[in-house]
């Protein structure tokens, strides 16, 4: 159904009127913000609408309520989904507010940043956010899907660490929420991703972190099978101070990939290690002589350079994700994931990606989230982009994976990692608990439905 009729185009006029920020239709100039990170998630909006203001997001809610429409939100379109022209989007770039409190060790952060404005806002007083593997990811979008950064091991989840939110609700209602009050948005805003709300700032703690030891060692495909086998079993002893994943990394023959990595199978063991430089070099060097990588990217690095544990792409791109969470895993399961993934599997994926959880992650935190993972061993992500030769295969194969590795996953995921508007994806990302109070929550403050698009968990759509 073709929604973008003369009437609601008349209709969206007069929302010009109602806000400070900008209102765009497509091919007037700043609806190309609709385009999201992840290309080939089709997001074709009836108006985007450039926010300014908490009180711009309200009257966007009412005016989507009054005209039957449904309000989603996007700052980076990294977890982009689908959206068509019966959506509004709420672009957050504008809400770019950066005030970091060294004495209590705080920032209050807009919406509209992603982890780099934080990281450098942070960095001159000593201090750090924690940040997820990617800096050009939005900091909202991350944290209300619960933020597994490189140091999760550490301090646990990012969001863990969150003081409080303001949002808007579907219907239009602005709230501060902190642990007491709207305890129960609280809980729902760390994890539930945009089910409650869109969130417009968040204040969260800062830690004091300066420097770190880590990167990543890449071996040669030809390596992957000794290296993985070492890699379960150094993560089985792995001291709480010290996170790491390892990947099967397929890169592109472009320019800014280092030569020896691209076009070719490499393996990335990634570690991120708090402990003194001569403990964690200790560590790590038990990986470093299972075989000789091909580049040896570890050592002390300042933590403005936390990106280059995972040197996530920047650029954007069309991509297929899928995420699983496993039990504890065996040699078998090494083994199995080597024939999917390794030398001679044929994997059409980019990245394939197994990072180790546990550690301060698996303790619930003072207070608690909608996040119901925490006894989850690893995370695996499976990466493809979807262009030739390989796009065709991609998504069936990401599939094959999902069966091959069946016996050893739990058949939940983490809400970042799924983006997704299907119903059932979305339960996934939750034990039948949380989707129900998640959900009475979200029919409580949005009673009209507004917000019922995307990725948000509701039981009525
Ligand atoms: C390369 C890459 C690396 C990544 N690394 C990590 C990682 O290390 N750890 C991790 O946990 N995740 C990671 N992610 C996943 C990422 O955290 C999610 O995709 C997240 O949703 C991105 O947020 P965004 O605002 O940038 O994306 P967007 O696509 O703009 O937003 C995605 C969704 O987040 C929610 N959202 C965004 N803004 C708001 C808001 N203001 N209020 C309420 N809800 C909002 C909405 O549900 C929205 O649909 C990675 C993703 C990519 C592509």
């Amino acid at each position: 159904m073709n929604l973008q009729t003369p009437m609601l185009d008349t209709a969206l006029e007069s929302l010009r009127a109602e806000v400070t920020g900008s209102v765009a239709l497509p091919g007037e100039a700043g609806y190309e913000l609709a385009t999201p990170w992840n290309v080939a998630v089709p997001v074709n909006p009836c108006a985007v609408v450039a926010v300014e203001s908490a009180q711009d997001i309200a009257a966007t809610m009412r005016f989507a309520a009054r005209n039957d429409l449904r309000v989603a939100v996007q700052r980076t379109g990294h977890g982009a989904v689908p959206l068509g022209n019966d959506v509004l989007l709420v672009h957050t770039g504008k809400l770019t507010e950066c005030i970091v409190d060294p004495e209590t060790r705080t920032a209050r952060i807009g919406a509209g940043l992603i982890w780099q404005d934080v990281i450098d806002a942070a960095a001159p007083h000593g201090l750090a956010p924690l940040a997820g593997s990617s800096a050009t990811v939005g900091v909202a979008g991350f944290l209300t899907g619960a933020g597994i950064g490189p140091m999760v091991r550490t301090y646990g989840l990012s969001s863990d660490h969150v003081r409080s939110f303001d949002i808007v609700t579907g219907s239009g209602e602005l709230i501060h929420v902190t642990p007491d009050e709207h305890a129960e948005l609280f809980w729902g805003l760390r994890g539930g991703k945009g089910t409650l709300g869109i969130v417009t700032t968040i204040e969260i703690d800062l830690m004091p972190i300066t420097h770190f030891y880590g990167g990543a060692l890449y071996f040669d495909g030809a390596d992957a099978a000794r290296v993985a086998h070492a890699w379960l079993d150094w993560c089985a002893d792995l001291p709480e101070h010290s996170s790491t994943s390892v990947a099967f990394l397929q890169l592109p023959p472009l320019p800014q990939v280092p030569p020896p990595l691209a076009g070719r199978l490499t393996f990335a063991v990634r570690f991120a290690s708090l402990a003194d430089e001569g403990e964690a070099e200790q560590i790590i060097n038990r990986i470093r002589s299972v075989a000789t990588p091909l580049i040896d990217a570890v050592g002390v690095l300042p933590y403005a350079a936390i990106a280059a544990v995972h040197a996530d792409p920047i650029d954007p791109m069309p991509t297929h994700e899928s995420t699983v969470l496993t039990t504890e895993l065996s040699h078998e399961a090494v083994d199995t994931l080597l024939s999917v993934a390794g030398p001679g599997s044929q994997s059409p994926q980019t990245v394939i990606e197994l990072r180790l959880l546990g550690g301060a992650l698996a303790r619930e935190p003072k207070h608690r989230s909608a996040f119901c993972h925490r006894d989850a061993s690893f995370a695996l992500m499976v990466a493809g982009v979807l262009v030739p030769p390989s796009a065709d295969a991609v998504v069936g194969h990401s599939q094959r994976i999902d069966r091959v590795m069946a016996p050893w996953t739990t058949g939940r995921a983490l809400p970042n990692f799924a983006p997704s508007d299907d119903p059932d994806q979305i339960a996934r990302t939750y034990d039948e608990d949380t989707a129900h109070w998640l959900s009475a929550l979200g029919n409580e403050h949005d009673p009209d439905g507004v917000l019922r698009v995307g990725q948000v968990m509701r039981q009525i759509r």
